[in-house]
């Protein structure tokens, strides 16, 4: 039987409050709720993490965040909605089963993400491309 607490959650083996769901997807209620109306999308299938999602897994994924993100603007009058998703322990991904947050915001409601920006030159970004396009066969 597995261990991964949101595969547990698609087979119902464990309560979770669902939002929505398709053949591919299942959106529920983080536990947590850094505000009201915080919701998560997974994949059904045990997908680590973004590097592993084949298309049709990040296509409904992503109709369903958009879905779903409209659903949580209206149903919480949100000022506006972070789409927050991790992949590793270094980027703070905690439950390694692929999920999207959304997170409903407000001016000053203490959800912070660093941002250390660093303002390369145009040539440092062109070199950066290069690098990933090198791999996007
Ligand atoms: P991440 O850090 O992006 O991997 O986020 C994992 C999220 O899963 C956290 O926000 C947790 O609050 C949430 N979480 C963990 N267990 C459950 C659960 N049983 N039901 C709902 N949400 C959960
Ligand atoms: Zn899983």
């Amino acid at each position: 039987m597995t261990e991964c607490v949101f595969c547990k959650i698609v087979a119902r083996q464990i309560p979770a409050t669902v939002v929505f769901e398709d053949e591919a997807v299942l959106a529920f209620m983080d536990i947590g709720q850094v505000n009201p109306g915080h919701a998560l999308v997974a994949c059904k299938a045990h997908v680590e993490n973004v590097y592993a999602l084949d298309d049709a897994q990040a296509a409904a994924v992503a109709r369903a965040v958009a879905r779903i993100a409209r659903g949580i603007r209206e149903a919480f009058a949100a000022e506006g909605l972070s789409v927050y998703q991790a992949n590793g322990k270094a980027a703070g991904q905690t439950v390694m089963h692929y999920h999207v947050h959304l997170v409903p915001r407000a001016e000053g409601d203490g959800m912070n993400l660093t941002w250390p920006v660093k303002n390369p030159p145009r040539a440092k970004l062109e070199e950066y491309a290069a690098r990933i396009r090198a791999r996007l066969a």
